[in-house]
């Protein structure tokens, strides 16, 4: 095999795993944007609780002086009682008297509503308190374990980048940039394998006398696929490679040197 080509091998199996390192580096902003999200979520629960309870306080401020008001206005009735004369005068008064007492009631009906509400709403903020303790606590020991996880990703990138660097300069220019080329329009897989006749990338068959031509282990031409362009390499079988049956029993990996990538 063309010494190029295995160096070219070489780079296309870093760049995989490159591109695995990426991908993997991608999801990190989200998965930290999405503990960011539950700690607020469960912040938000608080701060709900919280303001709930101070419109009850308030309305019940509202209500107390509701009541205030109408008793103020019923002690007023009594007092006019003794200037009344008439008959019809007084019972007008009675009913002014009746009207305030029944909004009394209303207020203080209301007042009480309020109260059990704000005792709800106290366990609701404990409960939301706590939860959040418990939201932050669990996020903490997630987010330092995947900060971890990309510490570690982004160290393997920069030893793939640099491991890559090391490679492309074996590599000649002129065989990078075609490299790079042909890698760009394929999702970063320039190179593909022949297996059975076939390309592996696409699938399509390779003509009979290229692949004879790949099987050369001192080929010196390099082929691309027809209809993908993806360039091409060929591995013969470890199996078929093994001259006796003695050899491939005992020497699993294969023999020759030159096709190890
Ligand atoms: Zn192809």
């Amino acid at each position: 095999m063309l010494k190029v080509l295995q160096n070219l091998m070489q780079v296309q199996s870093v760049d995989v795993r490159l591109n695995a390192v990426r991908a993997r580096l991608a999801i990190f902003p989200k998965r930290l944007a999405e503990f960011d999200a539950r700690v607020a979520g469960a912040r938000a629960e608080v701060d709900h609780s919280k303001a709930a309870q101070l419109a009850t306080i308030k309305e019940r401020k509202t209500y107390e002086l509701d009541v205030e008001q109408w008793k103020e206005k019923v002690r007023k009735y009594r007092d006019q009682t003794s200037q009344i004369k008439t008959n019809e005068a007084y019972k007008a008064l009675q009913h002014e008297v009746q009207m305030a007492e029944a909004e009394i009631a209303k207020a203080e009906d209301r007042l009480l509503e309020q109260m059990v509400a704000g005792e709800e709403y106290d366990r609701r903020i404990k409960i939301s308190e706590r939860t959040l303790k418990e939201v932050e606590e669990t996020v903490r020991g997630e987010r330092s374990r995947v900060e971890v996880e990309k510490a570690a990703a982004e160290k393997e990138l920069a030893e793939l980048t640099a491991e890559r660097t090391r490679l492309a300069t074996e590599i000649p220019e002129d065989m990078r940039d075609h490299y790079e080329r042909i890698a760009k329009k394929h999702n970063g897989v320039s190179l593909a394998e022949v297996r059975d006749e076939k390309c592996t990338a696409c699938g399509m068959r390779v003509r009979p006398h290229v692949f004879q031509e790949m099987r050369r282990a001192n080929s010196e031409e390099m082929f691309h696929c027809e209809t993908c362009t993806r360039i091409l390499y060929y591995i013969e079988p470890a199996a078929a490679a093994a001259p006796t049956g003695a050899s491939a029993a005992s020497a699993p990996a294969p023999v020759s040197t030159s096709s190890e990538s």
